[in-house]
């Protein structure tokens, strides 16, 4: 199931290319959700009631997606984890720009992962606001899991089972000499979309294509399977820092091909299983 935010919070099944208002289930979620949860009510109830939203997608009439502004996938993520230099392209790609060997990355076992504000997440509805454009502002392109429930010291062979779904990402990056999550946190500087497709349809998230253009031209290819910690590790290793919590979001790191982008220029980050991400790049407002 592809599920999407979208217009004034609305909540939406993506069918073929039209979205299937579904609202009234999340409005009947969110009533029965304590304010003080940590966590989005509707990615947590989401196994109650996913045959129920089924139904009433299938029942409800379908709006042309090219109709709608698609909202970020979870209305209340309580964070954005995210993981640094996680393929090994990347990797030797920085140590190039900085004259130093790869080899000498302290990797991220040892750096750990990092947070991004809960604010600089946008959808593909908006725009990703530049700012410093004396300097560098890179797109990194990732594959962004979405928590299903809420966990800690999960273990790898459980991890799969804390997976609500998945959405396409940008780590959106000031280059610099700031904190990495000052640097990563700007507003607009996450984007996440189009929308969340359940794990249920994907198969092996370590082997999916994913690909980035910017103004059509290729940037970043490549597959989750080159990830230095795969997604099960990435998940047994932020909890044993953290507990989890439904709809929290995390950026699994980028391959080889960052480069900078300007005011206007169309970003897409695509995977076949999931969806297309495509959004521009405008001046801070
Ligand atoms: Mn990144």
């Amino acid at each position: 199931m592809r599920l999407c935010r979208y217009d004034n919070d609305r909540l939406g099944v993506v069918i073929g290319n039209n979205v299937h208002d579904v609202t009234a289930a999340q409005d009947e979620i969110r009533r029965a959700a304590p304010y003080d949860m940590m966590g989005d009510a509707v990615i947590a109830a989401l196994p109650a009631w996913r045959s129920r939203i089924e139904d009433m997608a299938k029942a409800a009439p379908g709006k042309p997606l090219a109709e709608v502004k698609l909202l970020p996938p979870v209305a209340r993520p309580s964070k954005v984890m995210a993981a640094p230099t996680n393929y090994r392209a990347h990797v030797e790609e920085m140590a190039a720009r900085q004259g130093r060997p790869a080899d000498q990355h302290r990797g991220i076992g040892a750096a750990g992962i990092f947070l991004k504000a809960n604010s600089s997440i946008v959808g593909p509805s908006d725009t990703i606001p530049l700012r410093f454009s004396d300097r560098l502002n890179e797109h990194e392109l990732e594959v962004v899991v979405i928590i299903g429930k809420k966990g800690t010291n999960i273990s790898r062979e459980n991890a799969l089972d804390y997976i609500a779904g998945y959405t396409m990402g940008l780590d959106m990056t000031v280059r610099g000499k700031e904190d990495r999550s000052f640097r990563k946190s700007v507003d607009g500087y996450s984007p996440v979309g189009p929308w969340m497709v359940t794990a249920d349809e994907i198969a092996d998230p370590d082997k999916l294509p994913i690909e980035l253009t910017v103004n059509g031209v290729t940037k970043q290819k490549s597959n989750t399977d080159n990830l230095i910690y795969d997604i099960r590790k990435l998940i047994e290793f932020a909890s044993s820092f953290y507990t989890l919590h439904p709809g929290d979001y995390f950026y699994t790191g980028t391959p080889e091909g960052v480069s900078p982008v300007k005011p206007g220029d169309w970003v897409s980050a695509a995977c076949p299983a999931i969806g297309e991400l495509r959004i521009q790049c405008s001046e801070q407002a």
